[in-house]
């Protein structure tokens, strides 16, 4: 199986089994994310209220225990990606330049988030 290049996304890893894993992950070149204890936004640098507000530790909290705030918190970020992707797209239209941010954008959407990368 091919690690190299894959995303992972690993709970717990603060010690013990879940470090060791992510260390191993990560050392094979596998794109490491790791949310347990994550005080960051779910996005950094996103200005939606979920992010302003609450933690990618607590978010995932919520959505382990099943409370609906959880999947709440996450709507309201994706949404508002929708709405800034939307917003650019039209800037770029009336600008003429709507080429160029879409492939700007697919660029940016293939590489994944860049602070997601482990060890950092
Ligand atoms: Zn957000």
């Amino acid at each position: 199986m091919k690690i190299a290049g894959q995303g992972a996304l690993v709970t717990g890893a603060s010690r013990g089994l879940g470090r060791a894993l992510a260390e191993q992950l990560a050392a094979a070149g596998a794109r490491v994310a790791l949310v347990a204890r994550d005080p960051r936004p779910l996005e950094e640098g996103c200005r939606c209220a979920a992010c302003r507000r609450f933690s990618r530790a607590y978010v995932r909290h919520l959505v382990n225990q099943e409370e609906l705030l959880g999947l709440r918190l996450l709507s309201l970020h994706n949404l508002h990606f929708l709405f800034q992707l939307t917003a650019g797209a039209r800037a770029a239209i009336e600008r003429g330049e709507f080429a160029h941010y879409t492939a700007a954008a697919l660029d940016r959407l293939a590489a994944g988030p860049q602070e997601d990368r482990w060890p950092s």
